[in-house]
């Protein structure tokens, strides 16, 4: 019906691999020193891993929110010197392991920038917490989340150097509309063209690259969507993750909602996006996610969703109602 990537994982080693998510301290420069600024639905304590969420969770509970701030606020994490950084991704290893290998008996592993900007710092910072990284466990993938504006030529460089025969080596890089009116809407800080010449140093090198989406961003219906989701289908990256809107509280996006001055795609709505845009999308782009998982305590709006099984679950139904499927309106798909 769709080319998931847990099928992709199990085409490649045979059965589940699972990603070990860690915060390498890096900031994001489309946010001010203070942690203000950037995206309008930036969420200062959006991306981390599930685990590492339910220690959010926790700590918040229990009113201890400075230890998890100061590993993950941008401006504060990028003045920690090396070593703390390290001790921090070892930590995170390290409890990653435990955690996945006690809840899924997980055996294979990918390495996962996965907080806020990975490839924002010099290209020896880089190479030094990436190469601590990956010495922490016998990882099958490397992959490092980032934005279009922070993949130079000298990155791009480092990155391929880390592929080899038991090494992939993946960037998820976030366009999240094809759209410059939309993300200068949303204080994306970087434009369309800038998010082809990263793909284009990418692809050169022969790195993966999966692309994020969010549908139902501000001032964007589905036909800006789906012109979003060919333009993809014409670029074919290796893989693509979509999100539907979600509104975290304490962001600007969110104040601009309370207004009224917006409204975030209901789960049907997500639901009638994401088939027709699986049907656009070439059978062989990997999809590595359909929804967001916004903790509920921090979740502004949409505050009624499906739970992510119930959403696949609808999702597959009526895809099979319709005799849809990936590719079907796609003219490359074969
Ligand atoms: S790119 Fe990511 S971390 Fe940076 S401002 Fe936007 S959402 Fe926040």
């Amino acid at each position: 019906m769709f080319y998931s990537y847990k099928k992709y994982l199990k085409k490649m080693y045979g059965k589940a691999a699972y990603r070990v998510s860690v915060d390498g301290g890096f900031s994001c420069p489309n946010r001010n020193k203070d942690g203000s600024g950037g995206c309008t639905y930036c969420d200062e304590l959006g991306a981390v891993a599930v685990y590492q969420r339910t220690m959010e969770a926790d700590l918040a509970h229990n009113g201890e929110t400075s230890g998890w701030k100061e590993l993950i606020l941008p401006g504060k994490t990028s003045v920690f010197a090396m070593e703390q950084r390290k001790a921090k991704i070892k930590e995170q290893v390290e409890e990653g392991l435990r955690f996945l290998k006690r809840r899924y008996n997980a055996e294979y592993f990918i390495l996962y920038f996965q907080a806020f900007t990975g490839t924002f710092a010099p290209v020896s910072v880089l190479k030094e917490l990436y190469d601590y990284g990956l010495s922490l466990a016998e990882f099958r993938e490397l992959v490092i989340s980032t934005r279009p504006d922070c993949v130079s030529p000298a990155v791009a460089d480092l990155l391929v150097s880390y592929k080899a025969d038991d090494l992939d080596v993946w960037v998820e890089l976030g366009l999240q509309s094809a759209h410059d009116s939309t993300l200068q809407r949303v204080n994306r800080g970087h434009t369309r063209k800038e998010f082809e010449r990263a793909f284009e140093l990418l692809r050169e090198r022969g790195i993966k690259i999966t692309v994020h989406l969010i549908f139902g961003l501000p001032g964007e219906n589905r036909r800006e969507i789906m012109e979003t989701v060919d333009y993809l289908a014409r670029l074919k990256p290796e893989g693509i993750k979509i999100h539907n809107l979600h509104i975290p509280v304490r962001t600007a996006l969110f104040e601009e909602y309370s207004y009224g001055e917006l409204t975030v795609p209901s789960g049907m709505r997500h639901l009638s996006y994401t088939i027709e845009a699986l049907e656009r999308l070439p059978d062989t782009i990997i999809i590595h996610r359909l929804t967001c998982d916004t903790p509920e305590h921090r979740l502004g709006a949409p505050r009624t969703f499906f739970k992510k099984g119930s959403f696949l679950t609808i999702l597959r139904s009526q895809m099979e109602q319709r005799g849809s499927f990936q590719g079907k309106r796609s003219m490359s798909s074969h």
